[in-house]
Formats: structure tokens, sequence, C-alpha cells
């Protein structure tokens, strides 16, 4: 039994942490794994929704909208690594 072909680790350090495809890629800071452009910003926005909800939350704000999108920011961001 082979254990994976050789060279496979290698290029994957290559690969998105996200969606796997191999591509200009950002390290994030605090954060394993490198990433693509569009898996970066997807992720940074999420993130930033998610500190707005809190914010929003926390001041009794409708969050409702803020959550529609950020649930399809994350859905978005896991069919992409599903499809990796
Ligand atoms: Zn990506």
């Amino acid at each position: 039994m082979l254990c994976g072909p050789k060279g496979s680790e290698r290029r994957s350090d290559l690969k998105c942490g996200i969606c796997g495809r191999p591509s200009e890629l950002f390290e994030l800071p605090g954060r394993a794994g490198k990433l693509c452009l569009s898996c970066g910003a997807d992720l940074a926005i999420s993130e930033q929704l998610a500190i707005e909800i809190d914010a929003a939350t926390l001041s009794g704000q409708e969050t409702k909208s803020l959550v529609a999108e950020f649930a399809h920011l994350s859905q978005r961001l896991l069919e992409r690594a599903q499809s990796a």
C-alpha cells in the first residue's frame, strides 16, 4: 500500500486552506494555513459580520439581515470547502 504519491505534501502547501485551489495565497494573521484571495475575503467579511452581529445584539438592534448575510457567506465557504 502506498501512502500517497511523492510530492503531494509539498503541493498541498500551495493550495488554499478552504477551497484547495492552487492559486495565489495569502497568510492571514492568527490563522494556520493560507487562503486564496476570494476565500480570504469571504472569511474576513464573515468575521466582520460576526463582530457586527455581536455589537447589534448587545445594543438591542435588529440582527436578522446581518445573520442572514452571515449564514449566506458561511454556506458559500462551506460549499467551496466541500468541492475541493
Ligand atoms: Zn480558496
